[in-house]
């Protein structure tokens, strides 16, 4: 029986190892908190994940609350009018081909990680460092580092090509609330982009005491919205969040009259580089190590991408293990292997960097297109689920023209 470790039980980490658990390996995983400390402590993400990533899941048998999940049903997109004061200069909606779920990584992890201990899994609680991977790579035929953005993860080289940022390019902070007013019509990320500001995007999401919405805040750094440092308590976060959409966002501020925290630890702010690193570490002893989720390709939240990739790249390296059979796991089985989920991956990459910066002309023209195209919106909305489908357009303004036509005439011939 072959023997694998994976160091990191996240959202990458679990779902390969209760894969590979399920086609007869043998696997070890190291993480470095148990299920309560996780279930009891802060909020991790926002994990908004969209069809295909869902479908990893369902496949592995791993949907377990879909059931219970709010779906998103949609992704809408509202730009403030910059002089006339809860006016909007864009403002589209468009459905989901399929929805969307985010559930609280604090109920999925713990619960993968029993899964993964009551099917036959060994699973070690504690901290994985170089001595940790040496004694790993002595005693298992593969070693994966799935440990997000823990410090480890630096043992990874960055790939200065395929990195655009050297450091944080948004102030994130994450509040979890009850109350909200549901959006009209149909439930949806209400996406704001608030030019010179940043963003804030909420969706319905299922956390540890039920159904809750999800707000998400991405601030220039050093700008109106990087506003998080001096906050002292959860009750003083929340009202900093519900202060910033009175100030830029009246619409969502009016959802908002009787929201409350989901629970103290339902709070969140920080910041990190958007970082891709080089798949392979060779430890001291000449073994190695391969990069698997955001230890390696780390994107801002902006797009709600991390973990659909890392659920992605975790379904293509499962494939790769599996059809490599006894082989051994070279460096150059590594870096074709990661390759593979980068014919993926860069697309995410270089739209999610995209998102960080300030618009090109063409793309505001898209999105104000949108407005009149439901075609247009429709096609923006469903590139979360696959982002390689934003390109050429997204990229190319001479593309984007002409998707931008076609579409428009496609609205034009609906409305005549
Ligand atoms: C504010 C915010 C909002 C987000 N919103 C979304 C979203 O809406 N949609 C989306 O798709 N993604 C989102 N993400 C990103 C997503 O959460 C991550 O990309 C995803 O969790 C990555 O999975 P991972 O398994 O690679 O890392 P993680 O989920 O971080 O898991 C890593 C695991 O390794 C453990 N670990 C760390 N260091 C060590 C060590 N030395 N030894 C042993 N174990 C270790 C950690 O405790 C953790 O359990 C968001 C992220 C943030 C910060």
């Amino acid at each position: 029986m072959r023997r694998i470790a994976i160091v990191g039980g996240g959202q990458a980490g679990l779902p390969l190892a209760l894969g590979l658990l399920d086609k007869g390996y043998a696997v070890t995983v190291v993480t470095n908190r148990d299920p309560d400390n996780i279930r009891n402590g802060k909020v991790m993400s926002s994990q908004c994940m969209f069809d295909a990533s869902l479908q990893v899941e369902r496949d592995l048998g791993l949907n377990l609350w879909e059931a219970d999940c709010p779906t998103v049903d949609g992704i809408g997109l509202a730009v403030p009018h910059p002089e006339q004061p809860g006016q909007k200069v864009i403002d589209w909606v468009a459905r989901l081909d399929k929805p969307a779920q985010a559930v609280d990584q604090r109920i999925k992890m713990p619960a993968w990680m029993e899964l993964f201990e009551a099917r036959g899994g060994k699973l070690l609680i504690q901290d994985g460092g170089v001595a940790e991977l040496e004694l790993l790579a002595a005693s298992h035929d593969l070693v994966l580092l799935a440990a997000g953005k823990g410090d480890v993860v630096k043992l990874f080289e960055r790939d200065a090509q395929r990195s655009r940022f050297d450091r944080p390019q948004r102030a994130l902070a994450l509040t979890y609330v009850s109350g909200m007013r549901p959006a009209p019509d149909y439930s949806r990320v209400a996406f704001n982009l608030i030019p010179g500001v940043g963003e804030y995007f909420v969706f319905p999401a299922l956390t540890t005491s039920g159904p809750c919405e999800i707000m998400v805040f991405e601030g220039i750094p050093g700008g109106p919205m990087d506003c998080w440092r001096d906050i002292k308590s959860p009750q003083e976060h929340l009202a900093q969040s519900l202060n910033i959409l009175r100030t830029y966002l009246p619409w969502e501020a009016e959802r908002c009259g009787a929201v409350e925290l989901t629970d103290a630890n339902g709070i969140l702010a920080g910041s990190f580089a958007p970082t891709v690193r080089k798949p392979v570490m060779t430890l001291p002893s000449g073994r190695l190590v391969f990069g698997l989720g955001d230890a390696v390709v780390t994107n801002d939240p902006i797009t709600g991408q991390g973990s659909n990739n890392a659920t992605k790249a975790c379904a293509v390296y499962l494939d790769a293990i599996v059809a490599h059979g006894d082989g051994a796991f070279t460096a150059d089985w590594m870096q074709r292997t990661f390759e593979r989920f980068w014919e993926y991956g860069e697309a995410v990459v270089e739209w999610t960097n995209s998102m960080l910066m300030p618009p090109a002309p063409h793309l505001l023209k898209l999105l104000k297109a949108a407005d009149d195209a439901p075609a247009l919106a429709s096609a923006i909305a469903n590139g979360f689920n696959h982002p390689p489908a934003f390109f050429p357009w997204w990229r190319d303004d001479v593309a984007c023209d002409a998707f931008i036509a076609s579409n428009a005439a496609r609205a034009a011939r609906a409305a005549a």
